[in-house]
């Protein structure tokens, strides 16, 4: 299970925009945390930093016990990288790929991409792909395109994908932001239950308060790139 440590981290774009200001943030193994705020308060900066897709400019930041702004070697960002699992509004499925490949492509980080190719991937990977897709619910369309599923299903792929690539923690930026609210809870519970299951740290970023209380242990509000509410949710009755 991963912790995050962040101690004075601060992003300054090239332009001057100062994006985080000096936020201190601790993050246990396991916390359901989940990220809020209003458009421009920073929350897809922190996620970038905190996936390694950004520098930050200052302070430090440590995940899992790695320290992003030291790695030398392209081996050791991409272990890092691998794992955490990320999930997206928008899906980031590979369009005209079947859903199966999708999945397949989960895979990538801890095999050669001959070996997650769809006609020749081995009946092993093919079997834990098709055990990822039962684990969402989307077992029975392994075949179609992913061009054919609507959003909802898409992003069981996405998750399906993901759990390909045995994350240790999960960071999802709006993962329901472009779902209808029935398809938005079965995304979060699926969500939820997948990182207890497997003991993940998971870290969300949402807008929607409702939700955010629903789903999250601890809410951490983030205004004008500064932490401005930290709180645990104490005891919310959850609809699983
Ligand atoms: P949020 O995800 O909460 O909407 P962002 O992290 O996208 O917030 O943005 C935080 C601030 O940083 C905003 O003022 C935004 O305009 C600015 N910003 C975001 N990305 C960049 C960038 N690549 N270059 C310059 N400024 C940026
Ligand atoms: P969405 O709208 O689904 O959130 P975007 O294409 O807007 O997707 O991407 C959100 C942000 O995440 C972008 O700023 C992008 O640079 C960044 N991003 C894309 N792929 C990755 C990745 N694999 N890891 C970390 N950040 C990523």
């Amino acid at each position: 299970m991963f912790s995050v440590t962040m101690s004075e981290v601060t992003k300054v774009y090239p332009n001057g925009t100062e994006a985080l200001k000096a936020l201190d943030l601790n993050i246990g193994p396991g916390e359901h945390v989940v990220i809020l705020g209003h458009n421009g308060s920073g929350k897809s900066t922190l996620f970038r930093c905190m996936t390694d897709f950004e520098n930050i400019t200052g302070g430090y930041l440590e995940i899992g016990g790695k320290v992003p702004a030291s790695f030398k070697k392209r081996k050791e960002r991409s272990t890092f990288r691998r794992n955490i699992g990320l999930v997206f509004q928008h899906y980031h499925l590979t369009h005209n790929l079947s859903v199966l490949q999708n999945v397949l492509f989960g895979a990538l980080g801890r095999q050669p991409f001959r070996k997650v190719c769809a006609p020749i991937a081995s009946s092993t990977l093919r079997l834990e792909a098709m055990n990822a897709l039962e684990r969402v619910g989307m077992e029975s369309v392994a075949g179609n395109g992913a061009d054919e599923l609507s959003g909802g299903q898409k992003q069981r792929v996405a998750i399906a994908r993901m759990i390909m690539q045995r994350p240790r923690m999960i960071m999802a930026d709006e993962p329901i932001a472009s779902l209808d609210p029935k398809a938005g809870k079965e995304i979060m519970d699926l969500l939820v239950s997948i990182c207890r299951e497997n003991q993940l740290t998971f870290i969300s970023i949402l807008h929607q308060m409702d939700i955010a209380l629903e789903y999250g242990e601890r809410i951490i509000g983030l205004n004008q790139g500064e932490v401005l509410i930290d709180k645990g949710v104490p005891h919310i009755q959850r609809s699983e």
